[in-house]
């Protein structure tokens, strides 16, 4: 199975990638922590990402796209993935799309999370709380001026992929306010097999 989630910022989608690692036995690829891991390593793609990711803006398609087109070859994503914070372009979307062809595979869900604007301030917050509680470093991006910038990312550049999505016919939309749990009850449901 290969799907992909979209939403904003804070809307859930490292968690209910998690889950769905954990229940599916999918491979998560979060080309947010690929690239937070190259920063942290100073690999020059690191080093090409480091302060565009502080700011809370988009990496460049060229980076994210050569990050994945590699990650998709390993053993493990053969047999499918989770695509967590990728496509964030219409290119990016593209370039994904010419990467399956050539592999003869393609997509099964696109799954977009849809969660009130206001509300992501107060999860960001929470996931700063969260972080500092166990004792992690928070992220560079969780504080409220490069959050601006995240949303405004999102609003212009990767909003449009919902209906490139929906004209494939692939989009399913959830309530992303929802409680967790409820939220992944309905990601299981859209990938339960469907009857033939
Ligand atoms: P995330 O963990 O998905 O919130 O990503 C953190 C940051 O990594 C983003 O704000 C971007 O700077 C960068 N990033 C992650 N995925 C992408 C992508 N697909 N395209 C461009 N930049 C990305």
């Amino acid at each position: 199975m290969r799907l992909i989630l979209l939403g904003p910022p804070g809307a859930g989608k490292g968690t209910q990638s998690a889950r769905i690692v954990e229940q599916h036995g999918l491979p998560q690829l979060s080309t947010g922590d690929m690239l937070r891991a190259a920063v942290a390593a100073g690999t020059p793609v690191g080093l090409k990402a480091k302060d565009v990711m502080a700011s809370g803006g988009l990496v460049s398609d060229e980076i994210v796209v050569g990050i994945v087109a590699d990650r998709i070859e390993e053993p493990d994503a053969r047999g499918g993935f989770i695509l967590d914070g990728f496509p964030r372009t219409v290119p990016q979307a593209e370039a994904l799309d010419r990467m399956l062809a050539e592999k003869g595979i393609g997509l099964d869900a696109v799954i977009e999370l849809k969660v009130d604007e206001n509300a992501l301030v107060d999860r960001i917050a929470k996931r700063v709380a969260d972080t500092l509680a166990r004792g992690e470093p928070v992220r560079k991006d969780d504080n409220p001026e490069a959050f601006k910038t995240r949303l405004v990312a999102y609003r212009e550049l990767t909003a449009p992929l919902s209906e490139y999505y929906a004209k494939k016919g692939l989009l399913r939309v959830l309530d992303g306010m929802q409680p967790i749990d409820q939220v992944t009850a309905e990601i299981a449901r859209i990938l339960q097999p469907q009857p033939a």
